[in-house]
């Protein structure tokens, strides 16, 4: 009976972190079009029932992130893959609405660091909300202590080796640089337990990062921004059908999410999936906003 008990006692973190239930939404499919009738990226990660993390938070995020009954005062981490407006135009529009919340502690947002196309996530954060500086100034004291919620940047320079830049209990966050011609941008891969989510961001793949970071995760979000026939400056910015097989070939995710979805790719999915599938065999899904996916 004692041994029993004593197994029991020593199994049953084991057991609480293999219940943890997991679930990625897509907030926004779409990329930085308006006529694709579909939210600008963003993702959020649900923990336990509670919207956790959110990765990107572009043009409609805010609308879908309400329509989904996400709860800001939830968000421990918003992970922003680079600085450009289809990833990042509605976290104003989200740090306002939590005047009206209970939202309060630390809120943190990683990013990438400058370069010189683009400010640092740090700086990019102030110049929207710092007092006497920022655009929407009037929301400055998010960052200078007074509000209830806190907005804690960091900056994540450019590493070729994943790093951990996040832990919280069973929940780690690994960071890694990804290719998206001179935009500095950054792969995540939320680790929750035994449980994993990889989201590419938008990228080329000529950093051949990707591949490492996804090793093995439950699901990786891949941006299908091109098409096979793709040519000039979008190959450079994106990656082609081939690309995210080769990816996926090597990383060997059990699913394979496909979002960030443009007029270039719609109605090519049958051709974008023949292309994927010369490499990677496991299923293939292609998102939608709000579509949920339950991590196994
Ligand atoms: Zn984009």
């Amino acid at each position: 009976m004692k041994k029993i008990l004593f197994l029991m006692v020593w199994l049953s973190p084991l057991i609480l972190l293999a219940n943890t239930s997991v679930a990625l939404q897509v907030l926004g499919s779409g990329g930085p079009e308006s006529g694709d009738k579909r939210a600008s990226t963003a993702y959020i990660i649900w923990i336990d029932g509670k919207s956790r993390i959110l990765i990107d938070f572009g043009g409609g995020a805010s609308l879908r992130f309400e329509e989904v009954n996400a709860n800001i005062a939830d968000l421990d981490v918003i992970l922003l893959t680079h600085l450009h407006v289809d990833h990042t135009a509605d976290l104003p529009a989200l740090l306002k609405s939590s005047f009206f919340t209970h939202a309060s502690g630390k809120l943190h947002i990683f990013g990438p660091d400058k370069n010189i196309f683009m400010p640092s996530t740090d700086d990019f954060i102030e110049r929207l909300f710092k007092n006497a500086k920022g655009a929407w100034q009037y929301l400055g004291d998010h960052l200078d202590g007074q509000a209830r919620l806190q907005l804690k940047t960091h900056n994540i320079r450019k590493n070729h080796k994943a790093s951990l830049i996040y832990k919280n209990g069973s929940m780690t966050i690994q960071a890694i640089s990804v290719h998206h011609g001179p935009i500095p941008a950054i792969a995540y891969r939320v680790n929750i337990g035994n449980k994993s989510i990889t989201f590419s961001g938008d990228m080329s793949g000529q950093y051949h990062t990707l591949e490492t970071l996804a090793k093995n995760t439950n699901i990786l979000v891949a941006h299908n921004a091109v098409p096979q026939n793709a040519s000039g400056v979008a190959t450079q910015l994106h990656m082609k059908p081939s690309t995210i097989g080769q990816i996926a070939q090597k990383a060997t995710p059990k699913k394979l999410i496909l979002s960030h979805r443009m007029l270039r790719t719609l109605g090519k999915e049958k051709e974008t999936k023949r292309e994927i599938r010369k490499y990677y065999k496991g299923p293939i899904q292609f998102a939608n906003d709000k579509s949920y996916y339950k991590v196994r």
